[in-house]
């Protein structure tokens, strides 16, 4: 089992869902993120989303993420990802296959805050039958 520490350095030194992403953000992502800087978001295929700088997250600077307390709701339930085929799962981009049950359990969590703010503020509509079997089947 990978313990956390371990996870952190890992990530480190990979940092691949912060390259090139496309994360939706929430209003209160928007809010929260909008203390510490104004030019963060971009709007593209109807979502709000982190914004790119020369192909790496506005917010990763020396493979750190440097609001990483106030990191939007999507980055804090990752790698678990909801996929409108398959529901949840780890996302297939990320090379951790080992987790926690702790940390699953925490990310199952954040993801259905993520899609719940999701609802409510795109009115997307999340399939939770899907959500739920999916769920029984990461653990
Ligand atoms: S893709 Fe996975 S291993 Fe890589 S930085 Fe993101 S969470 Fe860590
Ligand atoms: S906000 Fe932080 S965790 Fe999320 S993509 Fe950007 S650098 Fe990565």
């Amino acid at each position: 089992m990978i313990k956390l520490l371990e996870n952190f350095e890992f990530c480190k030194k990979c940092t691949k869902c912060c390259t090139k992403t496309e994360m939706i953000l929430t209003l209160n992502d928007l809010k929260r993120l909008k203390k510490v800087s104004e030019e963060f978001y971009t709007y593209s295929n109807g979502f709000y989303r982190l914004k790119n700088v020369n192909g790496k997250c506005i917010f990763l600077e020396n493979n750190i993420c440097k609001i990483y307390e106030l990191r939007p709701m999507g980055c804090r339930a990752y790698p678990l990802v909801y996929d409108e085929r398959r529901g949840v799962i780890l996302d297939d981009d990320c090379p951790l296959k080992t987790i926690p049950k702790k940390e699953l359990l925490k990310g199952v969590k954040e993801l259905l805050i993520a899609l719940k703010e999701i609802e409510r503020d795109y009115g997307y509509k999340v399939n939770w039958d899907l959500f739920r079997r999916s769920v029984n089947s990461i653990f």
